[in-house]
């Protein structure tokens, strides 16, 4: 047994290394990141696992399964809103027999530190009918990615292990334990197993249907769901789940009545421990990070005249993180005063581009072009050029989710709006923006594609993009057919005045235009620049 400091992130890569996994696959996104960032440096320094960052969240999924289905064990890696672009492979994958186990890594964002939503994941484990870890610790995030690689096998289903930001991004000692050997190669012997036509489909989903209860007896029995009665207090218990855990046990001190406490860290509910303490109180708390999950599943199993205090009543509040003083209210404890950080006289950081950025440069041609014009509609995709859309540039007017910038400007033209340009990175586009340039060029929609390539994944840290910059012009014109309205430009201020000229000629002309505005992200080449000296 060794010592490891380690980020969250961290110890679920450690776990997963030390837990026996074969294929690491993911695609960045803040919080969730450092998870491949370690398993590639490890890969990178032991020769192995194999780990590799794919085109989308879709993509990496799909690639895990392929490692399950020969019988090895997989990882996949992703932030909140990239199981909304890989749900389809994920829901079906809960109907496949899988044998080398398969865990789910998603880090959500409530707070929305770096995101679009809040959207909390446990909903999709019961959309999927499949378990789901919730860890509160770091250490407890190296042992169920453990766990959760030996459950699927037990189960045969793919298990989905719930971060949040705060524990992905803080740093605590945990003990290893022995290294498991991985998996021999074993396919899946059973091909109707793996083939979800329609008849095979309906009897795994009647499998995995059958499969609840031993999912349930699972949860009942864990050790992590531990229900603590105070048999003389009959007033009040609390439940807490995720990191709802730790911000009740820093007020617990305070507490003089001792409630009785559940904590739920591996799902699906345990139902009878639920009915227990609610049969044994008049009060029940919830504080549950994320959503109100538990508490609204919940409902039916309550008796009628228990009193429920959570994020329904905005008691517990609805938005954002938990914290230890928030939650307070609702264990009747008096609000802390926080006026002394608070009185802190801080300047105000607004988000911006880096000084010297290469999108920079791109958005000032747009707003220079759109000045002469009558009328424009600029839509943005989600990466550092979103930044665009705050001042000093306030340019796009739209940033709804990965690959919509493109397909939103198509909507946008179609219904009569003039001179349309989407702004997509080039790690972008190749995450979801391709499909909809294909429909672009498949309606021969008038609009003007602007391809911002910074030749990185800038926003989540600087990894190598799915393909290299050299190779995008070729991708694009073979979408295209040709290359004819497939221009590549300098994404510099020297060449401002040219790129002006290019983007007036594009936007005159009505059809589909694909400029790709090309310069290093500053800080990717600095840090190259630094390796290199
Ligand atoms: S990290 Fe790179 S791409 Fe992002 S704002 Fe800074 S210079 Fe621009």
């Amino acid at each position: 047994m060794s010592e490891f400091v380690v980020l969250g992130d961290e110890a679920v890569a450690l776990g997963a290394i030390h837990g026996g996994v074969s294929s690491c696959y993911g695609y960045p996104g803040t919080p969730s990141t450092e998870i491949m960032e370690y398993l590639l440096d490890y890969s990178k320094e032991k020769g192995g696992p194999f780990a590799s960052w794919s085109s989308n969240e879709k993509t990496a999924l799909e690639e895990a399964l392929g490692t399950s289905f020969a019988g090895k064990r997989a990882i996949v890696t992703m932030k909140h809103v990239g199981l909304n672009v890989a749900a389809d492979a994920f829901m079906n994958g809960a109907l496949l027999d899988i044998r080398g186990g398969l865990v789910i890594v998603v880090a959500d964002d409530p707070g929305m530190h770096s995101s679009q939503n809040e959207q909390d994941t446990r909903y999709y484990a019961d959309f999927a009918r499949v378990p789901l870890l919730e860890p509160v610790n770091q250490q407890q995030a190296y042992d169920m990615t453990r766990e959760a690689f030996d459950l699927s096998e037990k189960m045969g289903v793919p298990i989905l292990l719930r971060l949040v930001t705060r524990l992905s991004h803080s740093r605590a000692a945990i003990q290893s334990s022995p290294i498991r050997e991985e998996n021999a190669l074993n396919k899946a012997d059973n091909k109707q197993d793996w083939m979800l036509l329609p008849a095979n489909a309906r009897r795994r989903w009647d499998s995995l249907l059958g499969r609840q209860k031993d999912m349930i007896a699972y949860s009942e029995n864990s050790s992590v769901n531990a229900l603590v009665m105070n048999e003389a207090n009959r007033e009040r218990g609390v439940i807490t789940t995720g990191l709802g855990y730790n911000y009740y046990m820093e007020n617990r001190g305070e507490l003089t009545d001792n409630p009785s406490h559940l904590h739920i860290g591996v799902y699906p509910v345990p139902e009878e421990k639920i009915r227990k303490l609610a049969a044994h109180v008049k009060e029940l708390v919830i504080l549950e990070e994320g959503y109100p999950y538990v508490e609204r599943l919940i409902a039916g199993l309550l008796p009628r005249d228990l009193k429920i205090t959570g994020k329904m009543q905005n008691i517990v509040p609805l938005q954002g993180e938990l914290t230890p003083d928030n939650v307070r209210p609702a264990l009747g404890l008096p609000v802390r005063d926080s006026s002394v950080v608070s009185s802190m006289d801080l300047p105000g950081r607004p988000p911006q581009l880096c000084a010297g950025c290469p999108h920079d440069d791109t958005y000032r041609v747009i707003k220079e072009v759109q000045a002469e014009l009558e009328e424009s509609t600029v839509t943005s995709d989600i990466g550092c050029y979103a930044l665009g859309a705050l001042p000093p540039l306030s340019v796009p007017e739209t940033i709804i989710c990965m690959g919509a910038s493109i397909t939103a400007a198509k909507g946008s033209s179609e219904t009569g709006l003039k001179n349309v340009m989407a702004v997509i990175g080039d790690s972008t586009f190749l995450h979801s923006g391709m499909t909809g340039l294909v429909d672009c060029v498949s309606s021969g929609t008038d609009v003007t594609i602007i391809i911002v390539d910074n030749e990185t994944t800038a926003m989540t840290g600087g990894q190598t993009t799915i393909l290299p910059s050299s190779r995008l012009e070729q991708v694009v014109t073979g979408i295209m057919g040709d290359g004819e309205h497939v221009i590549t430009i300098p994404a510099h201020r020297k060449s401002h005045e040219e790129n002006k000229v290019i983007l007036r000629k594009e936007l005159a002309y009505k059809g589909v235009s694909v400029i790709i505005a090309v310069r290093e992200c500053i800080e990717t080449a600095r840090k190259a620049k630094k390796k290199g000296s």
